[in-house]
């Protein structure tokens, strides 16, 4: 195989999964049934990142129209039948990394958001429309009047950047989300599954463009104020060299 692009849950690094960092298994559902045959395929994948080596395991349930035994040689390959159903066995949810100086409160609804997603799209809307409204209370105190979150939400216009705020407004406009907004966050409401989807991938845009991009701008000014005051104090040594000789 020529490998395909991966993206680590633990660590975020991006890599290329080729054979040597995988393996996969079939368990097949030969005998005959009401349902019809399936395949389960269970896939590990490491982390080719030396720092985390770490695993994933995924199941995928898959349709089979028939059962095909091979005879030594080699095994067959089911990977483009139907899927029916797939978990994310480790880690249990598709949560991305995020860094700990994010409050944790806000991680606790995204995590849960996210574990939830597919077995209850409107438990998880219900936990990212808190996230959501946590980010914004949390992020731009002071700024933000508290409210109902579609009135919160709306005062982010101008405060925030264009792209952020077309991510923002473009979620909101989707089947039933912008409705929900003006509902209490505690209500819980109906979605479909891919608006449960769009609300955790709008927290996560949140959570990369304000508190981790606010955290490398802190630290890369911090590295530039350390590196302006060793070179001033190197001059002044130097000064004091030319002062006394
Ligand atoms: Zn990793």
């Amino acid at each position: 195989m020529n490998g395909f692009s991966w993206v680590c849950p633990y660590c975020g690094h991006a890599a290329t999964i080729r054979d040597e960092d995988m393996c996969s298994y079939d368990s097949i559902l030969y005998i005959k049934n009401t349902d019809g045959y399936r395949c389960l395929t269970s896939v590990f994948i490491v982390c080719p990142n030396a720092k985390c080596r770490r695993f994933t395991l995924t199941a995928t349930l898959r349709q089979l129209e028939s059962v095909f035994r091979p005879n030594g040689s080699g095994r067959p390959d089911y990977s483009g039948r139907p899927i029916l159903r797939e978990w994310s066995l480790i880690p249990e949810s598709k949560a991305k990394s995020f860094p700990d100086y994010i409050p944790k409160p806000i991680l606790d609804d995204y995590g849960e958001a996210c574990l939830i997603r597919d077995l209850s799209p409107k438990a998880s809307a219900t936990l990212s429309r808190r996230c959501l409204q946590g980010i914004i209370r949390d992020f731009w105190r002071g700024k933000v009047k508290p409210g109902r979150l579609a009135r919160e939400i709306e005062q982010l216009e101008g405060l925030v950047d264009d792209d952020t705020w077309q991510a923002i407004d473009g979620v909101r406009s989707v089947g039933n989300i912008g409705a929900h907004m003006e509902e209490d966050i505690n209500v819980i409401v109906d979605v479909e599954p891919h608006e449960a989807q769009l609300l955790v991938e709008l927290i996560e845009i949140l959570l990369k463009e304000w508190y981790v991009a606010r955290q490398q701008k802190r630290l890369h000014l911090e590295a530039i104020r350390k590196l302006s005051a060793e070179k001033e104090s190197a001059r002044k040594v130097e000064r004091d060299k030319g002062s006394r000789s």
